[in-house]
């Protein structure tokens, strides 16, 4: 195989789908005109995994503070999620899109494996070439576009889209070693971390809970300093907690120094309420003993485990307790349990409204391989997503087809 391209994109997970999608529709390029190398034996992996198999692929509620990373780049990239308008985007190949309470948007079928088919056919009619097995090892530049090479092929395209993702979910094809692929064009990799993971924690505070859950509000703090809170379940486990309170907060906890949560049990009740509620119980049942204040109020191992890890005696300092239970994180479940990388291709070489390398012409770089990560709720999607069309729209642009 030699094969010349007009666009060879790299990674067949969403941002690459989707910048190819973008690329051929309404008299865009022409079939063969457009490739994707996709080092595993299939397209979108990932994506069928995506929201626990519903595809949770935009949110409503898109705001600057829902992407981390270098500050003003997450600003732009929240920028670039909005500009892309994703529902009317989905709508317009065919993908209409229903939301939830809390702002996130699924396919009204709510089947990832849908949204595949939808895009597999799409991919398809418009005649866009996916190479599968094609492990990307190289790129190197050459006379009118670049060289894409594997360990036993290549091909030469005019313009390259990297959409290889990050370092979470090896399974999916993603361990971090793509980034390499562009250090001949001086782009740095920023440390990188685990993010929207389970979190290890300090042991005590967890002891003999595994498996219980309970609805609480829970803080993320580095140090002394609140960097955000959400209610919802919380789930302890063997090694620490779990729950989609601690995969929205682990974004925030991951890459900090002195990392706890705060978790403020009863969260349908203020501190006074539950100092009532005690103090009602106590003069209900006189008789009570100390290790079961907090029984039919919480699960029994919670309770005691609160008043265990407390000085607490006076009613006051148990309701304190209840409210204000932290616990120190250790650590995290690592890459290959992370739903997202944290860190990634420097931004300061990117263009920020069309995603081109400032070092490499006609080389544009997409989606979770760049330092941008998002919140849990649909906005990784979202940003890998928008950031494909940018580009897509940028190349099309440039070769003189209508953006349409
Ligand atoms: C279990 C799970 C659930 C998730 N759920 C959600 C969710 O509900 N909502 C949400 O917004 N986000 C979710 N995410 C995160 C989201 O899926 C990713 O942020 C998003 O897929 C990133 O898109 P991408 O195209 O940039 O990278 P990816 O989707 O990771 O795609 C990269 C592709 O490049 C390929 N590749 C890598 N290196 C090479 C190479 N050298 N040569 C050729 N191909 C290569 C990989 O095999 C992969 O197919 C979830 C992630 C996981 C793991």
């Amino acid at each position: 195989m030699n094969k010349n391209y007009k666009v060879a994109i790299i990674g067949g997970g969403s941002a690459g789908i989707f910048a190819a999608i973008e690329l051929t529709r309404v008299n865009g390029f022409k079939p063969g005109e457009v490739v994707i190398l996709e080092k595993n034996d299939r397209i979108g992996k990932k994506l069928l995994a995506t929201g626990n198999g519903q595809g949770n692929l935009t949110n409503k509620n898109v705001s600057k503070d829902n992407y981390y990373g270098e500050k003003e780049f997450a600003i732009k990239a929240a920028k670039t999620v909005i500009n892309a308008n994703l529902p009317e985007y989905f709508y317009s190949i065919s993908m209409p899109i229903s939301f939830d309470k809390e702002g996130r948007g699924y396919p009204v079928s709510k089947q990832a494996s849908a949204v595949l088919d939808i895009l597999r056919e799409r991919l398809f009619y418009c005649g866009v070439e996916v190479l599968t097995e094609f492990n990307v090892q190289k790129i190197q530049r050459v006379k009118d576009g670049y060289r894409l090479s594997s360990s036993s092929s290549e091909i030469f395209a005019k313009y390259v889209i990297a959409a290889f993702g990050g370092k979470a979910g090896k399974n999916f094809g993603t361990d971090g070693t793509a980034y390499s692929l562009l250090a001949p064009f001086n782009h740095k990799v920023t440390p990188l971390f685990p993010s929207l993971v389970q979190l290890k924690t300090e042991k005590e505070k967890i002891k003999g809970l595994s498996g219980l859950k309970e609805k609480a509000k829970v803080f993320a703090y580095d140090g002394e300093k609140c960097l955000g809170e959400i209610t919802g379940d919380l789930l302890f486990t063997d090694y620490g907690v779990s729950g989609n309170t601690i995969f929205y907060l682990s974004a925030k906890l991951t890459d900090k120094k002195s990392p706890k949560i705060k978790v403020e049990f009863l969260p349908e009740f203020s501190i006074s309420e539950t100092e009532k509620l005690l103090n009602d119980k106590l003069k209900n049942s006189p008789f009570i003993k100390r290790e079961d204040y907090l029984l039919g109020l919480l699960n029994k191992k919670i309770g005691e485990r609160i008043i265990k890890n407390s000085n607490a005696n006076t009613v006051k300092e148990i309701a304190y307790a209840i409210k204000n239970y932290y616990i120190s994180v250790t650590g995290n479940t690592g890459f290959n349990y992370a739903q997202v990388t944290k860190g990634g291709i420097e931004t300061s070489g990117i263009d920020e409204i069309t995603y081109e390398s400032k070092y490499a012409k006609n080389l544009f770089i997409v989606g979770e391989a760049l330092n941008v990560d998002g919140d849990c709720g649909g906005y990784n999607l979202s940003f890998a997503i928008s950031s494909a069309l940018s580009s897509a729209r940028e190349i099309k642009k440039r070769e003189n087809i209508d953006n349409i």
